[in-house]
């Protein structure tokens, strides 16, 4: 029989708590509540979101977001515009920018996110995004504008700024570069109103660790097993990773959203401190004893997140998503499936995911995958403690 789990889950919920944490802005001068300005939900503004939120709501202008990827939504407003060949996460920008089209915005706001905010800064080469995802803003707007320009028929300004989270000092002149033209602001107030993002997003990012915690310390109170999700932010889109999170939720088994995990000292100490102690890794963010070019943002957490999942006795099973024709994910396959069985976790991949959701092989393969944790969960737990120090005070 089916448990639905009393533990909240992660990830399928994630854009309704953009509303939660919304940070009272400083007044704002001047009036700009007519202005509309939409923002396609698509590959990373999953993971920069509030700062977006944060940014506009601090300007005083209102910000709508497209809704999930979907089937429907990329035949009526997507399908014809593509001008490459691509992984469907970039395809599918096409169908989040139409939709915001026939939502009547006054501005279209596409960034060129070159680099991503992460907790690994510092320990790592590098937080860049993928060349697709930095790119797909212009190359969607090839299909655009290549008959007729959509945007400026409609009266929309199309807005597509190269940005860079890896250094959020240049964030204010990049966006006032950017919008300066459109709107009428000061480079002070761009500068405010980015500080203001940024708080709103690191707000963000310690709400939902500290919902993740809540799960952890759950699972050892009951001594139940979780399931650990490895991708790429984007897959929380429903449209995208086809909530395949979701299934495993319905057989009882809290999920863990790679990208929010708990960072708290005492649990990292707990999980890699005997090989900091050893001098095997420098800090339990230390990635360089798996993966040593550490340029990608979401490849790297990808790999931590992966050595977390391993040492973590309660991640008993780890589900990798990645979409069809994604070659970021390629190299990264055999390493993330190593490091993550090099303790007894279990392994599963659905590779491949495109706009169709395989509905069918999805419940098979859940139903076979849970069969294992069934099977297997209480031993790996016993010998993943078994490989640590005796538990810390937090979770006894
Ligand atoms: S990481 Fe992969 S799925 Fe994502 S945009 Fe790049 S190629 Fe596409």
């Amino acid at each position: 029989m089916k448990v639905i789990h009393p533990v909240p889950k992660l990830g399928i919920n994630y854009f309704i708590m953009l509303g939660i944490l919304k940070r009272k802005g400083e007044k704002v001068k001047k009036d700009r509540s007519g202005i509309k300005v939409g923002i396609p939900k698509f590959l990373n503004i999953w993971g920069t979101h509030q700062f977006w939120v944060g940014f506009f709501n601090h300007l005083g202008i209102k910000v709508v977001f497209s809704s999930d990827t979907s089937e429907e939504q990329y035949r009526q407003y997507g399908k014809g515009r593509i001008t490459m060949d691509s992984c469907f996460p970039v395809k599918a920008l096409a169908g989040h920018i139409g939709e915001l089209l026939a939502k009547n915005v006054d501005i279209l706001f596409v960034p060129m996110i070159y680099s991503l905010p992460s907790f690994l800064r510092g320990h790592v080469l590098d937080t860049v995004s993928c060349t697709r995802v930095m790119m797909a803003p212009e190359n969607i707007k090839a299909g655009f504008t290549r008959e007729k320009d959509e945007f400026s028929s409609r009266g929309v300004r199309f807005i597509s700024p190269f940005v860079t989270f890896g250094e959020p000092e240049l964030l204010p002149k990049q966006l006032y570069e950017a919008l300066k033209e459109f709107l009428d602001l000061s480079y002070q107030e761009v500068t405010q109103a980015v500080k203001h993002g940024l708080r709103s997003l690191e707000d963000f990012d310690a709400y939902i660790r500290g919902k993740s915690l809540e799960i952890v310390k759950w699972c050892v109170k009951e001594n139940k097993p979780a399931i650990l999700v490895l991708a790429r932010p984007y897959h929380m889109d429903t449209g995208i990773g086809h909530e395949i999170d979701v299934e495993f939720q319905t057989y009882g088994y809290p999920v863990l959203w790679y990208n929010y995990l708990p960072l708290d000292d005492w649990l990292l100490n707990w999980l890699f401190g005997q090989e900091v102690k050893a001098g095997i890794i420098k800090s339990p963010f230390d990635i360089s004893d798996v993966w040593t070019s550490s340029y990608s943002s979401n490849t790297n957490e990808i790999i931590w997140a992966a050595k977390f999942a391993c040492r973590f006795p309660w991640i008993t099973g780890v589900i990798r998503l990645s979409s069809y024709e994604c070659g970021m994910d390629q190299p990264t396959f055999t390493p993330v499936q190593k490091i993550v069985e090099s303790r007894g976790t279990l392994y599963f991949k659905f590779g491949e995911l495109d706009e169709t959701k395989p509905a069918g092989s999805i419940k098979i393969r859940v139903e076979t995958i849970v069969y294992y944790l069934e099977k297997y969960s209480a031993d790996i737990i016993n010998k993943k403690l078994s490989m640590l120090p005796p538990l810390p005070k937090e979770l006894s």
